[in-house]
């Protein structure tokens, strides 16, 4: 047990020590540092919202705009320091102190790709994330329980680039813990792909933007802001459990039949039933999913 806590404080320091430099411009290499990448990419794409919105009447400082801004800083820096890195460091050697002590497993690795050409393995990577997390997304729509968390990022009403991470701090738990297996089978951890993470981040912004762009042919490869509307619509018509759950690329959902443009979303309402539900403050909406009288 000892251990368990020892490694749990460690995490902490080392992810404050960490981020400390970051902000500091001091981690190696330079030219990797998430929060710079994260800041520039916001600008470039507000920047790009700016110059060409979609919905020509929304304000700049949209609705929920500094909230879903401190979302986005919360879930990909401060989310970290308050623990999950020393939760992920924990759950990570108990799983494989469970493995090794009840199966005799001592290596998950199936499948080296450490050896392979760069190229191959980032693809590898991307393609892995991708996939795991369209799943992982279906079952947050799919299952109830999961759904009152996911629910917070559903109850965006104008969208902007910074609804992108506006969600709740469980689902970081939900889409790592499912990742966790399969990355440990090929011998990553997604922390090793920066450049795969930052593509991710920008289409992820792009698909949230108020920019009235699908990428012509390329749709059917990558989910996009025309696309990504509808699966914030209230409406989706018979579609029961959600629509397009795409996180990069779109052609998960061409594949498995779960994409759904029926005519341009540009001004279509936000939302979920029972939206009117979700609080409207930060405290408030992680709060939700724990109480009874708002699900
Ligand atoms: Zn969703
Ligand atoms: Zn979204």
């Amino acid at each position: 047990m000892n251990q368990y806590i020892e490694l749990f404080k460690r995490g902490f320091s080392d992810y404050g020590g960490y981020l400390w430099r970051e902000i500091l411009w001091k981690n190696d290499p330079w030219y990797e540092n998430w929060i710079y990448w994260l800041i520039a990419l916001s600008l470039l794409v507000w920047g790009l919202e700016a110059w060409q919105p979609w919905r020509k009447g929304q304000s700049l400082f949209r609705r929920d705009f500094w909230l879903d801004g401190f979302y986005m800083f919360f879930n990909f820096f401060l989310f970290s320091l308050v623990g999950y890195n020393s939760l992920s460091m924990v759950g990570v050697n108990l799983f494989n102190d469970l493995l090794s002590s009840t199966f005799g497993i001592e290596n998950l690795v199936a499948l080296e790709i450490s050896s392979w050409a760069p190229w191959a393995k980032l693809l590898t990577m991307f393609l892995l994330v991708d996939f795991i997390s369209w799943w992982t997304h279906r079952l947050l729509h799919r299952v109830p329980f999961l759904w009152n968390f996911h629910k917070v990022h559903h109850s965006v009403k104008e969208m902007g680039f910074a609804a992108h991470l506006r969600y709740h701090w469980m689902e970081n738990i939900v889409y790592k813990s499912i990742q966790y297996v399969p990355m440990a089978m090929i011998g990553f951890g997604i922390q090793d792909f920066f450049i795969v993470h930052m593509f991710a981040v920008t289409i992820g912004h792009l698909n949230h933007a108020n920019l009235g762009w699908d990428y012509g042919p390329l749709k059917y490869l990558l989910n996009n802001p025309k696309m990504h509307i509808w699966h914030h619509a209230k409406d989706q018509g018979d579609h029961r459990y959600g629509v397009n759950f795409g996180i990069s690329l779109s052609a998960w959902d061409y594949l498995f039949g779960t994409h759904y443009i029926p005519r341009d979303g540009r001004d279509i309402e936000l939302g979920y039933a029972g939206d009117e539900l979700m609080p409207d403050t930060f405290i408030g909406q992680n709060l939700a999913p724990f109480n009874r009288n708002l699900n």
